[in-house]
């Protein structure tokens, strides 16, 4: 392993991963003449899911701080006031008081924690209802406000390999420099706990699947964004294709690619002068704002 795969591996293994990943290889380049550097194949393998307490309790230590004197403001997970109690801890009553006609228990049981602050878009809401959410999906924390991405968002992408090479062809609209090819395979699967329909097959239809960027400052920019996403596994995921129809096949999501390098009369090609920016602009919202490479 390199020194590189290495400081990788201890980055994410800081952030509670349990998952073997990251085998990046680099290959002889090709014989094909129209290549002019070595390929690079990232290979994503079958992970563990990392759900766990301890991941909740490193989210929530890490992302949150107390608010001693919370504002005269609703809290938009329960949409009760931020001075009083979650209105979580309410339903929990309820429920508790139907079922066994005693509500001194569940008051005692409900831990609401008074308010806290997300700590990077500074938006309060109880801490009972931010726990809840962290619970439901304890992988990162997202701000139901205005959507900020606090932890490292992964996806539910299957393995697979992206392999990215280049040639010295040009894409209309970027003559002055080459193409980098991105190229996505995967293998038909079982869906796991993270998937629509766990235990079912998947389906990767229509793979390999290639893309096109060009190979400027810019075009390898979102290369390494792209590259990043690819290691969360966010580039792809299980679900049913919006062009085909077909249920649990392997589909793009939401981080949009140009698999056309001759025109742009499909929108999926060159020329088109928003797309890098568009794309970084998906990678962003996808929480892939930085890169350690
Ligand atoms: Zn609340
Ligand atoms: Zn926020």
């Amino acid at each position: 392993m390199n020194t590189r795969s290495a400081s990788r591996r201890r980055k994410y293994t800081n952030i509670g991963r349990t998952n073997s990943y990251n085998l990046r290889s680099r290959t002889p380049s090709l014989t094909n003449s129209l290549l002019h550097r070595d390929d690079e194949v990232i290979i994503l393998k079958d992970h563990e899911g990392s759900s766990s307490i301890s991941g909740v309790d490193k989210l929530l230590t890490e992302y949150t701080r107390p608010v001693s004197s919370p504002p005269e403001e609703l809290c938009s997970i329960c949409m009760v006031s931020l001075q009083q109690a979650s209105g979580l801890c309410e339903v929990e009553e309820e429920t508790e008081e139907n079922t066994t006609g005693n509500t001194s228990k569940s008051q005692d049981s409900c831990d609401d924690g008074g308010a806290v602050q997300l700590v990077h878009c500074n938006h309060i809401f109880h801490f009972a209802c931010v726990k809840q959410m962290v619970e439901t999906f304890p992988k990162y924390l997202r701000c139901p406000y205005c959507k900020n991405i606090h932890g490292v968002r992964e996806g539910n992408q299957p393995p697979g390999k992206m392999k990215t090479s280049r040639i010295r062809r040009s894409l209309p609209g970027h003559s002055d420099c080459g193409t980098i090819i991105i190229e996505y395979s995967f293998q038909n699967g079982t869906q796991g706990p993270e998937h629509p329909n766990p235990g079912e097959m998947y389906t990767a239809f229509g793979f390999p699947r290639i893309a096109f960027l060009p190979d400027s400052y810019k075009g390898n920019k979102v290369l390494k964004f792209l590259q990043e996403a690819w290691r969360r596994r966010l580039i792809f995921t299980v679900g049913t294709s919006m062009t085909t129809g077909l249920h649990n096949v392997i589909t793009w999501n939401d981080i949009h690619h140009k698999t056309n390098c001759l025109s742009n009369v499909s929108g999926h090609g060159y020329p088109d002068e928003f797309y890098l920016d568009s794309v970084l602009m998906e990678l962003e919202n996808a929480g892939v704002t930085d890169v350690t490479t």
